[in-house]
């Protein structure tokens, strides 16, 4: 079976970065009706946190970035680990290196003079006179000539000369093993077959891929992705403002959005922005991935939110705009099912955030009127208005749009007024401020003795 992985290290939230990575893993084994693994990288013991794997898996959850096999856990596997650390030394393929941390430094120094490339000398390589009682790590023996090339799925081809390598530790001296021996050994036992990845990772590549040459291993296929920048054009990081993919939800964006953002951020399908899951689903191909690093773009990411809010069922983004109104305190116990909410402000906001902060009218009294609104459409001029208008508002007998708008046409008909003169007024009055969806919508959605009772705030 075709099988991706999304391999986090816990050591802090999910961010849009990790979150790109994981969906272009995700999507490639879906696509292909493969497995997506879920590797936490935790052998980090000091770093590495259960709140992060939390975090982490929170977000992948919201994103509904699902995997088939895992958690897996490296911490777990330390048994196999060091089963495949012995069974390299026993294949000739790693040794004991007793070289002090100064020695190393000593040499790193040396190449450094010499104009050279840092590396170990493999003073170890073939030495078995080995001094008792003294630490130890475990190297590997990386073949002296040669070349590893990579054909990246996304980079196209990579050559690395042997020489180029020195031989990497694979196990500390307290026996723990090291990074890219866990990731050897679990990308082969998974049954990995396509590694997609962080291009930081791609110095790493041919290391993996001798030790598993070593090992006999079948190769994975390597799909290494650009980095995202910040608008500065340097790597995102927090600098730049919001990283984690949490933060995101927090802000007011549908998780469809942010996924349609960052499939789009570093892929392409002709000039076609918008996709459904399904569509990514059957479009994507780690193919089609940029060589060039992409620049995270916040309004372009509003644009896409916007698009989603107005055009998703609006019982689908009421549900996530029940979490916005909870997180701000707003109970939506009475007043109007939150869908009718989304159909009304979906086009005049740009996150569901923002929706929920100036949609509280609908479910909560307030007890003063916007300032600026109130001084402009209230007083000292709207007595009269709002006394008629209220008149013929209580006379209704279907609280319905279209009824709403005869008695506001009217009052303003009868008083010689223009339309503003009448609504500007019940808007500040029934809304407590100037902005609202369309007046006698607004009011259908209020009930009837709220918007009388209000009228009469603003009377008083
Ligand atoms: N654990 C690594 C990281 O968080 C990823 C390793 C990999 O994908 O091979 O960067």
């Amino acid at each position: 079976t075709l099988t991706t992985r999304f391999a986090p290290s816990p050591t802090g939230y999910l961010h849009v970065g990790g979150a790109r990575t994981a969906l272009y893993s995700w999507l490639y084994a879906k696509k292909n009706g493969g497995d997506f693994i879920l590797r936490i990288e935790d052998t980090d013991l000091e770093r590495s946190t259960q709140e992060s794997v939390d975090a982490i898996m929170d977000g992948m959850n919201w994103l509904k970035l699902d995997w088939t096999k895992g958690p897996y856990f490296q911490t777990e596997r330390f048994d196999r680990y060091k089963e495949v650390i012995a069974q390299l030394i026993e294949s000739g393929n790693a040794y004991r290196c007793y070289c002090t941390p100064e020695e190393v430094e000593t040499m790193r120094e040396a190449a450094r003079e010499k104009g050279e490339k840092e590396k170990y000398n493999g003073m170890w390589r073939e030495r078995t006179d080995w001094p008792e009682h003294k630490p130890y790590v475990i190297r590997f023996k990386n073949p002296l000539e040669g070349e590893v090339v990579i054909k990246d799925l996304v980079k196209g081809e990579i050559v690395i000369a042997n020489q180029e390598l020195d031989d990497l530790i694979i196990a500390r001296s307290d026996g723990s093993p090291t990074y890219n021996l866990t990731v050897v050994v679990d990308d082969w036992d998974m049954g990995v077959t396509h590694v997609v990845r962080g291009d930081d990772h791609v110095n790493n590549t041919p290391r993996q891929i001798n030790i598993l040459n070593a090992l006999g291993a079948t190769l994975p296929e390597y799909a290494h992705i650009p980095m995202i920048l910040g608008d500065d054009g340097k790597r995102l990081s927090k600098r730049h403002g919001a990283v984690s993919v949490m933060q995101y939800r927090d802000e007011g964006y549908l998780p469809e959005a942010l996924l349609n953002y960052l499939v789009r951020l570093g892929w392409s399908h002709g000039d076609q922005e918008i996709f459904s899951i399904d569509e990514m689903i059957e479009l994507f191909d780690l193919t089609g991935c940029n060589r060039a690093p992409s620049a995270f773009n916040t309004d372009k990411l509003i644009w896409v939110n916007q698009h989603y809010m107005k055009t998703m069922d609006p019982e689908y983004v009421a549900e996530h705009l029940a979490w916005h109104m909870t997180d701000q305190g707003i109970s939506t116990d009475n007043g109007p099912a939150l869908a009718e909410i989304v159909k009304v402000q979906a086009d005049r906001v740009k996150t569901l955030k923002e929706m929920a902060q100036i949609s509280s009218y609908f479910y909560q009294d307030f007890t003063e009127f916007d300032a600026t609104a109130a001084k402009k459409h209230l007083r000292p001029v709207a007595a009269e208005p709002l006394t008629l208008v209220k008149e013929k508002l209580a006379a209704l007998e279907n609280w319905v749009a279209a009824d709403i708008h005869a008695a506001i046409n009217g009052t303003a008909e009868e008083l010689g007024l223009g339309m503003g003169k009448v609504g500007m007024p019940l808007r500040v009055a029934a809304t407590g401020a100037g902005n609202s969806p369309s007046l006698d919508i607004t009011l259908e959605l209020l009930p009837k003795e709220k918007v009388l009772a209000r009228i009469d705030m603003a009377l008083a």
